[in-house]
């Protein structure tokens, strides 16, 4: 399908999106002595187009929204991309447990990858929801202080994100914070346009039809439990839909999320030597019932392994905090925190939620790679050519901003493929 893009000033017609449908598993049949895929890229098996591989000439471990975003990616230019996903379903991981926001890139430090990947995923995905038509909201953002501590930390930032390239950041005094935002009281906001929400799934959707125009494919209830270099290409081995599988490829892109250090160690790599390990920390939200305290997203300053419980609303107009963040180790997403933590500390800038009712409403986990030791670690995206694995592209600790960076981090991995690695 031709992208229609907004011929003039104010004109603009979405682009009708081609159904997404890979809702049914896959399943395998001997062909030879080759284990071959059946895979079924239709609503169900009736339907399905299918198609028949022994090998593929890319495999992308893990649908969620990166490895769907580098698939979408890799597949205009490349045939054979197949993606692998343990799940009935695209996304049910990560990917679909977070804030939903667009985030403009101020909390990273300067060269940073997590930096560069968000300022320009930030705007290449308001670029596609505008070329596509898919719902969101550019809200702006306040990240909010009290007290002189806190106002260095704010102007820290402000200085962090100009170095970073974020566009039209503002530091504003409380009464200016006040017109925009009744309900927030505070010292000093950075405010930050770029920052906007979308529904994460419009845009996995948004690259399951890339991938689907573009003829590649993804094959669910497909889980990876082995991976093995044969000096020339990768055996990948696993179950799908309850059948053993075995199958090759020239190259595998690791997009396992909170997998990814395990998939990582399946091929032989040191994760811990590497400091590939990933420590899951967990963030709540709570919903906050009724009208919308704010119009936009409001933060407070960092503290602690998250960006602090703030204010987002979701694009239904209703408003959740969170998510703190706290270890764990296991996955398990029922919210486990208690009421009086939230309350606390967003009553801080929204005194206001003291009369309010809030309820328990989701939880994200995060796979971080600094574990209890904190401070900031950066995505590791990473050819290990030199590790005897060419062809292997690890992507691990795709912590936030993760989702917004998701469209930047395809084009990253896609330059590394087709300079490095495309023959
Ligand atoms: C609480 C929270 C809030 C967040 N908020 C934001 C935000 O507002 N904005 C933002 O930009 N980012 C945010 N993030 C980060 C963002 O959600 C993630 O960075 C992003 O979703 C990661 O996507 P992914 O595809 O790497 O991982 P995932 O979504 O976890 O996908 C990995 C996939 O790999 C599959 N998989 C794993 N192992 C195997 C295997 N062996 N075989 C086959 N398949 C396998 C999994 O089933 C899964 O579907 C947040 C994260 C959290 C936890």
């Amino acid at each position: 399908m031709e992208d229609k893009v907004p011929s003039g000033r104010g004109e603009f017609k979405p682009v009708e999106i081609p159904p997404a449908t890979f809702e049914a598993g896959s399943l395998f049949r001997k062909i030879g002595e080759v284990t071959a895929f059946k895979i079924h890229t239709g609503s169900n098996i009736t339907d399905a187009r299918r198609a028949f591989m022994e090998k593929a000439k890319i495999v992308v471990i893990g649908a969620g929204i990166v490895g769907l975003a580098i698939a979408a990616k890799l597949s205009e230019l490349n045939d054979g991309v197949l993606v692998l996903e343990k799940n009935k379903k695209h996304g049910q991981e990560t990917s679909s447990h977070n804030s939903g926001v667009i985030h403009s890139g101020i909390h990273y430090p300067n060269g940073s990858l997590k930096a560069m990947l968000c300022v320009g995923g930030n705007s290449m995905i308001y670029e596609t929801c505008r070329r596509y038509g898919l719902p969101y909201k550019r809200l702006g953002k306040l990240t909010v202080a009290t007290g002189e501590t806190e106002i260095r930390e704010l102007e820290r930032l402000m200085k962090m994100g100009e170095g970073n390239g974020v566009d039209g950041l503002r530091m504003l005094d409380g009464n200016e914070v006040s017109r925009m935002e009744p309900n927030i009281h505070v010292e000093r906001a950075l405010y930050t346009p770029s920052t906007g929400i979308l529904e994460p799934d419009d845009l996995m959707q948004h690259f399951l039809g890339r991938i689907n125009e573009n003829g590649a494919s993804v094959s669910l209830e497909t889980e990876v439990t082995g991976l093995k270099s044969t000096g020339s290409d990768y055996e990948i081995s696993g179950v799908s839909s309850n059948t053993n599988f075995t199958i090759r490829a020239d190259t595998v892109i690791n997009c396992a999320g909170l997998n990814a250090d395990r998939v990582a160690a399946m091929v032989g790599l040191d994760v811990d030597k590497l400091g590939y390990r990933q420590h899951y920390y967990k963030g709540d939200y709570f919903r906050i019932t009724g009208k919308a305290p704010v119009n936009m997203l409001v933060y407070p300053v960092p503290k602690g392994a998250g960006l602090g419980i703030h204010l987002t609303p979701d694009m239904a107009g209703s408003v959740k905090m969170g998510p703190n963040a706290y270890p764990v180790k296991m996955i398990d997403y029922r919210v486990e925190s208690s009421e009086e933590e939230f309350r606390k500390d967003v009553q801080r800038f929204l005194p206001s939620i003291s009369n309010r009712t809030i309820q328990p409403d989701s939880s994200g986990i995060r796979p971080k790679l600094n574990g209890s030791e904190g401070g900031f670690a950066d995505f590791v995206i990473r050819h290990e050519a030199d590790r005897d694995l060419f062809g292997f592209i690890n992507l691990i600790g795709i912590e936030s901003p993760g989702l917004t960076s998701s469209p930047a981090i395809a084009e990253y991995v896609s330059e590394i493929y087709e300079n490095e690695i495309r023959t």
